[in-house]
């Protein structure tokens, strides 16, 4: 066959450890046979990010910026222990961390499903995605331990000096010892957060959940309420009756317990410590954090695809004794499915969508036929099951695709 011709190039943004060895693993066995790959290519491995200070990172988010859709493979985001292990010039950022503020972007969780491999919700049939917002909140709080009677305030200044806009509270009136924490949030963070949500409904055609707990923090959370409303009203109202998808907000409480007895198949919209928890409850719960693809979409529309997991250490360190690991590929080839499906439906080539398609129910189909990474296999209720290493795993998906 004639390979698959791509028009805009995807910005590839490469990684660590065992990751980085399923990256090339995956794009020689299934991607290169079948697609004549345009990437602009931009390695992320921890040695380079610290050769290039860091500025690698950079210069991938503004590709990304730039061309509209990435492919990112997962990266160590080092702690003490690593700046000793890579000599490291300094404890550089998360990678992560750093793309997300430069494209101001929402982070998207899904899990990959499978037959044979049921969720523990019995109930769930369809994925379930949880949508996070990821910035302030308690993840950029102030925090005082008290430790006496007195008064604490919480105050602000108005930077025009208008004193009509000074505002003081007495937060609390402390007898004894004890604690206090304050955050903050913006409406320009919120009101970002709420387009990546409407925008990738409209983009997957499924509902749209936003919870919140407005009925007790009735400035805070209500703020978050009203925006959501606000910019659906205003700017999405439209589509989603256009596409026959709804947008349903209730309390946190009430929304977690009709996603349980939910079928799944929608998005779920989170505050930014609600997701963080909630995202891990939904990831165990469909079986395996090897099975859940990750995506940033930006406001303006900009798409990063990954694997949710990390580097997979415990595994390099096994393929670095010569070790043939079973470490599962499925969200990382989910990554580069993803991200070629996007790249065809923006330059408009039909083939490479469906070769998306494709190699997705290749994969699944590989699973569902017995055929399985050693997580899965301790999990899968599938006749005649085998456990494979990686490559022959990655083997099969190419016999079958
Ligand atoms: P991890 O790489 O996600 O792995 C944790 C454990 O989960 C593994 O040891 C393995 O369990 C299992 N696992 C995860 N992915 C798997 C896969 N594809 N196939 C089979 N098993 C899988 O998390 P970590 O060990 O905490 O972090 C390692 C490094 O990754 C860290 O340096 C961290 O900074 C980085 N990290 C990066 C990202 C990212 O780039 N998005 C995200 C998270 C962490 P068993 O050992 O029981 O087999
Ligand atoms: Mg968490």
């Amino acid at each position: 066959m004639a390979k698959i011709q791509m028009k805009t190039p995807l910005v590839e943004m490469d990684g660590d450890e065992m990751t980085r060895i399923l990256w090339k693993q995956i794009k020689d066995t299934l991607i290169l046979p079948f697609v004549d790959l345009k990437t602009e290519y931009y390695d992320l491995g921890l040695k380079h990010r610290d050769e290039t200070d860091d500025k690698i990172t950079v210069e991938s988010a503004e590709a990304t910026k730039k061309y509209g859709v990435a492919v990112k493979c997962a990266t160590i985001t080092p702690n003490a222990q690593r700046v000793e292990e890579y000599s490291l010039k300094k404890q550089w950022k998360s990678p992560n961390g750093t793309i997300r503020a430069i494209l101001d972007g929402t982070v998207f969780r899904a899990p990959i499903m499978v037959k044979g491999v049921s969720p523990t919700v019995r109930t769930w049939k369809k994925p379930l995605t949880i949508a996070r917002h990821a910035y302030g909140d308690i993840y950029k709080d102030v925090e005082m331990n008290i430790p006496c009677a007195g008064t604490l305030k919480m105050t602000f200044e108005p930077s025009d000096g208008d004193a009509a806009k000074r505002q003081e509270e007495v937060v609390f009136e402390y007898k004894g010892p004890g604690v206090a924490m304050a955050m903050h949030n913006l409406e320009k963070s919120i009101s970002s957060f709420a387009r990546a949500c409407f925008k990738y409904a409209l983009d997957t055609k499924q509902d749209l959940w936003f919870s919140t707990k407005d009925t007790i923090s009735k400035k805070y959370d209500q703020t978050f309420k009203l925006i959501f409303e606000d910019v659906f009203e205003k700017e999405f109202k439209a589509g989603f009756e256009k596409e026959g998808i709804t947008y349903f907000y209730t309390l946190i409480d009430d929304a977690v317990a009709r996603v349980i007895r939910s079928e799944g198949g929608f998005i779920w919209a989170c505050k930014n410590y609600d997701g963080d928890v909630m995202s891990d409850m939904v990831a165990t719960a469909f079986g395996s954090l090897a099975m859940m693809t990750s995506v940033l979409v930006s406001p303006d529309g900009v798409y990063e695809y990954e694997a949710a997991h990390g580097t997979v250490t415990r595994h390099y360190y096994q393929h670095l004794e010569g070790k043939a690991t079973s470490t599962n590929p499925m969200a990382t080839i989910f990554a580069w499915s993803g991200a070629l499906r996007k790249r065809g439906e923006l330059d408009g080539i039909d083939e490479l969508v469906k070769f998306a398609d494709k190699l997705e129910k290749a994969s699944i189909e590989t699973i569902e036929s017995g055929q399985m990474t050693k997580d899965l296999y301790a999990i899968a209720e599938i006749p005649n099951k085998k456990s494979l290493t990686s490559a022959e795993f990655l083997d099969a998906i190419a016999k079958k695709l």
